[in-house]
């Protein structure tokens, strides 16, 4: 249901602005980047000031920034939940970037080269304590579980999720994207 709502959104800007517009999301709307060789951003946002703060500053599409509002929420909850605190900090290691999936030379675009997706590599909790994709993945312990639950959370969000268990390349980070592919993994 969250997803179905979230793609209506990814394909409406209009109706993608006007809800961003009743978040409590402070953004600002970027101007198009026209595409040029299958890199661009129509319809971007620069994250502002959001309910949860981040490492750094970053742009996405509008459905993308949709999305990850709404993750936001679930997160600190999850983290309540498992970890016994709120969220203070989402760690990410960038949005936009012209490349093509997993940086290869040949191949299509990633969604990263339309700003359409996020690699988040870590959260930091309101006691204090930080998680991360690399260190605390695999284990019994409850940071584990944790990731866990947020990555299976993002799939009934996002269209794509890839974490540790896709492939080397993603050891340290969740890939979230809003793309046509549905992915789980
Ligand atoms: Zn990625």
């Amino acid at each position: 249901m969250a997803r179905y709502q979230l793609n209506a959104l990814s394909a409406d800007s209009d109706a993608c602005f006007a809800a961003l517009d009743r978040s409590n999301l402070i953004y600002t709307a970027l101007p198009a980047r026209p595409m040029q060789n299958g890199c661009g951003l129509n319809d971007g946002v620069r994250f502002d000031q959001s309910s949860v703060p981040y490492s750094s500053g970053f742009d996405l599409s509008c459905g993308m920034a949709a999305a990850l509002y709404w993750y936001e929420t679930e997160v600190d909850r999850l983290a309540l939940e498992h970890l016994g605190s709120g969220l203070a900090r989402i760690n990410h290691l960038g949005s936009y970037a012209c490349r093509n999936i997993n940086g290869a030379t040949a191949g299509r675009r990633s969604q990263h080269a339309t700003a359409n997706a996020i690699d988040i590599s870590g959260f930091v909790l309101l006691d204090g304590r930080s998680v991360s994709v690399l260190a605390d993945w695999e284990g019994e312990t409850e940071e584990s579980r944790f990731l866990h639950a947020v990555h299976k959370r993002a799939c009934g969000l996002f269209n794509t999720v890839l974490g540790p268990e896709y492939n080397d390349l993603h050891a340290d980070h969740f890939h979230f994207d809003m793309g046509r592919l549905r992915a789980c993994r």
